[in-house]
């Protein structure tokens, strides 16, 4: 029996994902793929489109089909480096499904219960599939499978994370020391931004209401009227002991995307008015998705391209998945052929 870990090369390896469920938003790309963006050359980075995730809530599949061309081009027009960094599609690696099946067995029922996004999403529908209670372990799976050591996501993900390093613990306990433990990596500022129409609700992709975020691709003047709508309170200006949920968002949104200190933020907004704040908010929001838009619109004018990243991105990273799989197999007992 190998002794060893699956994969686990000199390299720290980093990975995370974002399920094609919907219009990538501003809250994805400040709490987690602008730091992917950042510290993808310090790793070894993987970055998978989750879709077997988005399927646990019901998609078109025609949607479903463009959404995840929609967000591929789009890591790649936020910075991604196809050279370094391998951006895969999870649904082509079947591993991440076996893996998911096998740490199926060794999760406890309650661990699942407990899950904050479970309790959320399932009172959102009529019928709750099963994979919406199992999601948490697939994501376990996407992570272990790769022997993560970070794991770069946005607050609302850091219960999830826990339970990833819970399974990592009981199995390796269980079949001795096979996983290993990844660490969260939270961005500083931006690591919850909440809806503009709502602030005490979490900016989500499958969230309804034209006011709710600002989507990656929406034209400069969406993006202004969204911002402008926002929900503040009902102070006129901004006062940073007293200020709402929702002047504190437009703040966080700006101070992350300026990645002005938390001072140079307060000297600059204090006592501004909230018509100013958004216009301010706004425009830099428009400054800075305007690259990002350009970019997208040359990838996938591009023939090819697309479907050649995410194939070299497939073809890198299966041999690291299989492996993890066969050595969880052998700890397991599982048949393997070449297994005396
Ligand atoms: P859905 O509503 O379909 O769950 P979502 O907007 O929550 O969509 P996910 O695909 O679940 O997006 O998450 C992708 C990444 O974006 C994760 O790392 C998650 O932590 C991060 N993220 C999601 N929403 C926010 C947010 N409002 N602020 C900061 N980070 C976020
Ligand atoms: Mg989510």
């Amino acid at each position: 029996m190998k002794t060893e870990r699956a994969g686990s090369g000199p390299a720290p390896r980093v990975l995370s994902g974002v399920q094609p469920s919907g219009n990538l938003h501003i809250g994805n790309y400040l709490g987690a793929l602008s730091n992917w963006v950042r510290i993808q050359h310090d790793y070894e980075s993987i970055f998978c489109i989750v879709d077997l995730h988005a399927i646990t809530v019901y998609q078109k599949p025609d949607e479903l089909r463009a959404k995840i061309r929609e967000l591929a081009a789009l890591f790649l027009a936020a910075g991604i480096d196809p050279e370094h960094s391998r951006i895969v599609v999870q649904s082509t690696v079947p591993a991440h499904a076996e893996l998911a099946w096998l740490l199926t067995c060794v999760t406890p029922m309650g661990w699942l219960e407990r899950m904050t996004q479970f309790k959320a999403k399932a009172a959102a529908q009529e019928s709750i599939g099963d994979g919406l209670f199992q999601y948490p372990v697939l994501m376990a799976a996407d992570i272990l499978l790769y022997q993560a050591s970070a794991v770069p996501v946005g607050e609302d993900q850091m219960q999830h994370l826990e339970l990833t390093r819970d399974i990592a613990q009981r199995f390796n306990s269980l079949y001795g020391d096979t996983f290993t433990m990844p660490a969260t990596k939270l961005p500083t500022v931006g690591a919850r931004i909440m809806g503009l129409d709502d602030p005490t609700a979490k900016m989500s992709k499958s969230a309804a209401g034209s006011g709710h975020a600002v989507a990656l691709l929406d034209p400069p003047e969406r993006i202004r009227k969204t911002i402008m709508r926002a929900t503040t309170d009902s102070n006129p200006a901004v006062d940073f002991d007293t200020m709402g949920p929702g002047v504190a968002n437009l703040l966080s949104i700006f101070q992350a995307f300026s990645e002005w200190t938390d001072d140079a933020v307060r000297a600059h907004f204090s006592g501004m008015r909230y018509g100013d704040l958004k216009k301010q908010v706004a425009e830099m929001t428009v400054s800075k998705l305007e690259p990002i838009q350009r970019r997208y619109k040359e990838i996938v004018s591009e023939p090819g391209y697309l479907d050649d990243v995410l194939r070299a991105g497939a073809e890198a990273v299966t041999p690291i998945a299989n492996s993890t799989v066969e050595l969880v197999k052998s700890r397991m007992g599982i048949y393997t052929p070449d297994c005396a």
